[in-house]
């Protein structure tokens, strides 16, 4: 994949961890410059130094929403333009609806459907204009085959994988085109919610999909030549049940 992606600037949301880093990284190697949008300042800084000068750090606490508001503007001012977005940020509550915390709901829509939908809009005036622009959301196999575990988490990823195929829709007229990877359990610091039974099942039932593995998906979607479709990718693990 080296050099298909030259000359392209994407950005990625979540980008200090799991998918969001593998995803970032596969790009960088792919020739784009990429805009690396987290929360987390530390993090984000050591990771840019390593990653080289087309790795553009940018802090934003995306659950802010003047900050959020502010992200497609700034990633502007800072890369000149955007190609490719990754709207990956998300998070996770799971368990027995009655003793989930309300506020840990709230967050979870917040920044699993608002925060997309929001970046999606906030982006789309930008590839309108110069008729070309990808963009790729991270939904999740709970959104396709959801347990009774994880009702609110699995709902935000559906609420999501239904804004993709309907905005797809809207913009492909305009040379933009919209698509989802939705992988199940991959590895990464978001599975530390996960109950303890369910990650030994996971493991024994090689379930575990390495971030990696997304990344390389997205890479596949975005390299596609344009005016194929990049549609919504599903990554099975061996235990779909979980
Ligand atoms: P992760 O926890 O490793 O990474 C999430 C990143 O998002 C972190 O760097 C974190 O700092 C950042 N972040 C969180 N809240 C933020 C905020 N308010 N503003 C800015 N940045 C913020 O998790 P991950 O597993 O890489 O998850 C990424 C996406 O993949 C999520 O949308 C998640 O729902 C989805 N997903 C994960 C799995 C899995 O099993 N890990 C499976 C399917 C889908």
């Amino acid at each position: 994949m080296a050099g298909e992606l030259n000359g392209k600037v994407a950005v990625v949301t979540g980008a200090a961890s799991g998918i969001g880093l593998a995803s970032a990284e596969a790009l960088l190697s792919a020739g784009a410059r990429v805009v690396l949008v987290d929360r987390d300042e530390a993090a984000l800084n050591a990771l840019c130094g390593k990653l080289g000068q087309a790795a553009i750090p940018l802090i934003v606490d995306l659950l802010d929403p003047k900050a959020c508001a502010a992200l497609v503007p700034r990633a502007l001012q800072l890369a000149g333009q955007i190609d490719i977005l990754h709207a990956n940020a998300g998070t996770y509550v799971g368990g027995d609806l009655v003793d989930a915390d309300t506020e840990a709901i709230d967050r979870m829509l917040n920044l699993n459907v608002n925060v997309v939908m929001k970046n999606v809009h906030d982006v789309l005036p930008h590839m309108i204009e110069r008729r070309t622009g990808d963009i790729v959301v991270t939904s999740s196999l709970a959104a396709h085959f959801p347990t009774p575990w994880e009702p609110v988490y699995a709902s935000s990823k559906w609420a999501i994988n239904c804004f993709v195929q309907t905005v797809r829709r809207q913009v492909f007229k305009h040379g933009i085109r919209v698509g989802s990877v939705s992988p199940g359990p991959v590895i990464s610091a978001l599975l530390a919610d996960w109950p303890e039974e369910k990650l030994e099942e996971a493991k024994e039932s090689g379930s575990l999909i390495e971030a990696s593995e997304v990344a390389a998906t997205i890479l596949f979607m975005l390299t596609r030549q344009r005016g194929v479709t990049i549609r919504d990718v599903v990554l099975m693990p061996t235990n779909f049940d979980l």
